[in-house]
């Protein structure tokens, strides 16, 4: 049957890599190919897969929301989130789900399960910041500070998802948050390759903060470079790439996906060492 990332564009995508590789280590035969789907073509290629013999396929940018209307149903955390990254096609139907929320929240499960018994501070209010901040609200954090540079999408985000233990701050608090944080993430674009580094010092932070920055290219972003240089914990966004890749290969497939090894193949695909890794 067929799997495959749709977005537009979609050439730089990772998704292949991780998802053949699984395939190939449970012995499937199912073929995972590159999409590139525009705007417009969405609502027919989705017709195509309906017809065509399909087991699901990977949303990214720019059809993580507009796909939504095309839906027969949603999980909850993607109707939560309002945004879809993975679609099952099952009895004939095209279900949507998101695994960035989980994505994200594994390698901390993993390693720093800790940081949820404080305060978070969380930078960026886009489509990842939604699915981080529902994902954070699902564990015992007792509150999430969020900044976002238009600081009405900040607000919005902490509306929509409603929770007296998510709170929108001004650019002056942001330093006191640093210092008062367990956990502090980059969910903006800033540090990607092309945009600005992410305006922020961490010299105040406390020394078992855990500093996590969701963009991953390039993997040592300036935020975690300065982490680095501190002798801090930090997470990369590889990380949660392939943890959010883990979880649809289960819901596609029903097995788990060995995530060992699968880092060093990235960054060998990506061309960088992973040197960024604790
Ligand atoms: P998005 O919806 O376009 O949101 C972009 C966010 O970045 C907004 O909060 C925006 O703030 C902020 N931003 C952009 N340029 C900025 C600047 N110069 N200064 C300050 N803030 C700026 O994008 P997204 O889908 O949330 O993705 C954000 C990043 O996460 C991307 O780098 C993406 O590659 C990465 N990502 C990684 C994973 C993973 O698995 N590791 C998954 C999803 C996304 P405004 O609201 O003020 O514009």
């Amino acid at each position: 049957m067929k799997l495959a990332v749709i977005g537009h564009p979609v050439s730089q995508s990772l998704s292949p890599l991780m998802q053949k590789h699984w395939l190939k280590q449970h012995g499937l035969n199912h073929t995972y190919d590159l999409c590139d789907v525009s705007g417009d073509a969405l609502s027919s290629f989705l017709e195509t897969i309906r017809q065509e013999d399909w087991l699901g396929f990977n949303v990214t940018i720019p059809h993580k929301e507009s796909i939504l209307p095309f839906l027969d149903r949603l999980a909850p955390q993607a109707r939560r989130i309002g945004a879809v990254n993975t679609v099952l096609k099952k009895d004939g139907q095209l279900i949507g789900y998101n695994t960035d929320g989980l994505g994200f929240l594994k390698p901390l499960l993993e390693r720093y399960e800790a940081v949820f018994h404080r305060p978070v501070l969380l930078i960026g209010a886009g489509g990842a910041a939604r699915a981080i901040l529902a994902a954070l609200l699902t564990t015992h954090t007792p509150l999430v500070m969020v900044y976002n540079r238009t600081a009405e999408k900040a607000a919005g985000l902490v509306q929509s998802l409603g929770s007296g233990r998510a709170t929108i701050l001004r650019q002056d608090d942001v330093q006191d948050a640093v210092a008062a944080a367990g956990l502090i993430i980059n969910a903006t674009s800033c540090g990607m390759a092309g945009y600005d580094p992410l305006d922020i010092d961490l010299a105040s932070a406390s020394g078992d903060v855990v500093v996590y920055d969701i963009v991953y290219k390039p993997l040592n972003t300036p935020l975690l470079a300065q982490a680095n240089s501190r002798g801090l914990q930090i997470i990369d966004g590889l990380d949660m790439l392939i943890h959010q890749g883990a979880q649809a290969f289960k819901i596609w497939t029903g097995r788990d996906a060995d995530t060992v090894g699968v880092k060093d193949m990235l960054c060998s695909a990506i061309g960088e060492g992973c040197e960024v890794e604790p």
